[in-house]
């Protein structure tokens, strides 16, 4: 092994997430949501291993462009929709479907004359206040779609949750309640992960899986396996130093930690240069040849470093893992103050990736 940081992706498991998504909402397509690369887990091989998606969702029309390079054959949603001329024409162009969330996007329609009409995914704004239509102008901006020759069918309408990371917020059941207080005739979609897990009054015709096809939930102080998912993305890298440091000796840069006792000290060849979270706080469980280990001190870019006092017989070279399979990125996450979506997309071209 003469590399550093990897991150091993199991696409069986990838597979088997999605088909928890099926059992889940059984009456439901499935949008299979790879924005930002995947989640961090690389566009074309997510793409490839979720043949069994009914259509695939994207933020921008580069993601687009990127997975119709990698041979998608499936519907593939923008969720932001065009915000230029050039960006509707590439939309039709290509066959791509489009969110209509804001009305600068129907003075867009209004004056032009598309060589091939696009279908259209309407948004209502049922309190997440980002993306949609006010629940009252909806009528209208319907009527002006189905009239508006650009547009081929408005195939679904859709809503987004704002907090639907517990399974009793009251503000997820007002803004069902919203969504289905709309009278427009067409399929509908509301579920992300989160609805699809403890929502299915939300999951309708359409359901839109991010982070729980990574084998991931979004559900707060819960891991993926509560629900039977697996984790698709192992992170890993190796040791490359170990050291005995006496008693009131301090580890790193500014002095975070300085060890209690005579300790023994593992470095490790992950930094956040690689896109571990340098605010992991002392104490984040690292696995050292599948041992516990607590990180002591800062992240540093390169490296980090861990307590190896619970494991004696860790050596230069054996394998680290920073999370994954024995070890869900939830914990990692919430020793970092952050959320797992954040430490999946943000590795950098530094990880070597490897598909399984
Ligand atoms: C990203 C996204 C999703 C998926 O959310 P997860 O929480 O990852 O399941 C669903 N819908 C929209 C509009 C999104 O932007």
């Amino acid at each position: 092994m003469s590399y550093g940081s990897r991150a091993i992706v199991n696409l069986k498991n990838l597979q088997h997430n999605l088909s928890r998504v099926r059992e889940l909402s059984p009456d439901s397509k499935i949008l299979a949501m790879i924005k930002s690369d995947g989640y961090g887990h690389g566009f074309v091989h997510i793409l490839n291993a979720l043949d069994a998606a009914d259509g695939f969702g994207v933020a921008s029309i580069d993601e687009a462009m990127r997975l119709k390079e990698a041979g998608a054959k499936k519907p593939i949603l923008i969720m932001r929709g065009f915000s230029d001329v050039a960006e509707l024409e590439l939309i039709a162009k290509h066959g791509f479907l489009a969110v209509i969330h804001d009305h600068s996007q129907l003075e867009i329609l209004e004056n032009i004359k598309l060589a091939n009409a696009i279908t259209v995914w309407l948004k209502v704004d049922t309190g997440m206040h980002r993306l949609g239509f006010m629940p009252d102008e909806l009528k209208d901006v319907h009527e002006f779609l189905r009239a508006n020759t650009n547009i081929k069918t408005v195939a679904c309408l859709l809503s987004h949750f704002s907090d639907a990371d517990s399974c009793e917020k009251v503000k997820t059941g007002e803004q069902l309640t919203q969504f289905n207080e709309v009278d427009i005739a067409c399929p509908k979609s509301f579920a992300n992960s989160a609805g699809i897990i403890c929502w299915p009054a939300a999951h309708f015709d359409w359901v839109r899986p991010g982070i729980m096809l990574y084998g991931v939930t979004p559900i707060s102080d819960k891991v993926g396996a509560d629900y039977n998912l697996k984790p698709v993305m192992t992170l890993k890298s190796k040791l490359i130093a170990v050291k005995n440091i006496t008693a009131g000796g301090c580890v790193g840069y500014g002095e975070k930690w300085r060890c209690p006792n005579d300790m023994r000290i593992g470095v490790v060849a992950i930094g956040y240069g690689d896109g571990y979270p340098r605010h992991a706080e002392n104490g984040t469980p690292v696995l050292v040849n599948n041992i516990s280990c607590p990180l002591v001190g800062r992240v540093s870019m390169d490296m980090l470093t861990v307590d190896l006092t619970n494991n004696p017989m860790a050596k230069v070279n054996d394998e680290v893992i920073l999370w994954g399979e024995d070890l869900p990125v939830e914990i990692i996450a919430k020793c970092a103050d952050t959320i797992t979506y954040e430490l999946l997309c943000q590795l950098t071209g530094r990880v070597r990736f490897t598909y399984v």
